[in-house]
């Protein structure tokens, strides 16, 4: 079981924190009622509607300092266990499950902590689908085309479970400084505050906060990945369209560094895109551990596309 901080264990019902508050608690319940009826009327689901949903439950939860911790926030939402199972053995996924008393939510055990923490998340976002009044809860119900509606739902689990993890209002002075300097040992930094993966960062920087314009990053999350692909790059404005354009991104001394990093001449040369090195600063950075691999183009100061257009 994981330690009581991130609360995986030792989940009390009506615990003294819902007590206290009351008022937040149905004013929270007013809004996803707002959410749900949008959702039920087929509107488009309004961001910062989800933003406020989540800062009111971090509210109720007591949760001021990063890391979050996700069980006390799912305890809002009726759920009442969180456990670790060895069932989904070939599953990095989490399930929940409605029962008389709310929600259980079995997370996999062999999944890394901070997958298992943004699944967690994922699955509070999932209780927003469901009437609570209901034993046990009850989904519900639409008139749209399902298929197309989970898809988009699994979206909007994913935008809250970023906003629970990596709050805009947990955000403080020295991490606000990290996010005005593009660099890996910045994401590294603030994944490990807020216990995120570097990818639930990306996404929130260049996603979520359309922050560092002049910056691509790159992820290799799996071992068996041997390329940088669209779904691996995190890129500002002004990197996008010339990445996209270019024909390779690295030189050939970079590939040699990536190639040593990842411990397999595994790359592909038409994946590499020729930098300009005098216009970019160029980071690469590789966990031991995992061998994920992390890269980081930044277009150096003063310097604008146009100049090597
Ligand atoms: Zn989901």
């Amino acid at each position: 079981m994981g330690s009581p901080m991130l609360g995986f264990n030792s989940i009390e019902e009506d615990s003294s924190t819902l007590k206290k508050n009351k008022a937040l608690l149905s004013s929270l319940n007013n809004q996803i009622r707002i959410f749900q009826n949008n959702w039920a009327a087929g509107n488009s689901t309004n961001k910062i509607l989800l933003t406020t949903l989540a800062g009111k439950m971090l509210s109720i939860a007591n949760q001021i300092n990063p890391p979050v911790d996700i069980s006390e926030v799912a305890k809002i939402r009726k759920v009442h266990s969180i456990i670790l199972s060895s069932e989904q053995e070939n599953k990095e996924d989490a399930v929940m499950i409605p029962d008389l008393n709310g929600f259980i939510i079995k997370i996999p055990e062999n999944a890394s902590l901070t997958r298992n923490r943004f699944s967690v998340a994922h699955e509070i976002g999932h209780t927003l689908f469901y009437d609570l009044q209901s034993r046990p809860p009850s989904r519900l119900s639409t008139r749209f085309n399902i298929n197309k509606k989970d898809r988009k739902e699994e979206w909007i689990c994913n935008d809250f479970a970023r906003e629970i993890l990596i709050p805009q209002k947990l955000i403080s002075k020295s991490s606000a400084l990290m996010l005005k300097k593009p660099s890996i040992d910045n994401i590294f930094s603030l994944s490990k505050l807020f216990r995120v993966s570097p990818k639930a960062i990306c996404w929130r920087i260049f996603r979520d906060w359309r922050m560092w314009s002049d910056t691509a990053v790159f992820l290799l999350e799996d071992k068996k990945q041997t390329r940088f692909n669209s779904d691996t790059a995190y890129r500002g404005k002004i990197l996008h369209y010339r990445i996209f354009n270019s024909k390779s991104l690295f030189s050939k001394e970079c590939l040699q560094i990536i190639d040593k990093a990842i411990g397999s001449p595994s790359l592909f040369s038409k994946d590499i895109i020729q930098l300009n090195q005098r216009f970019f600063h160029f980071e690469v950075r590789c966990n031991r551990i995992n061998k994920r691999l992390i890269c980081l183009v930044k277009l150096l100061e003063n310097k604008t596309l146009e100049e090597f257009s």
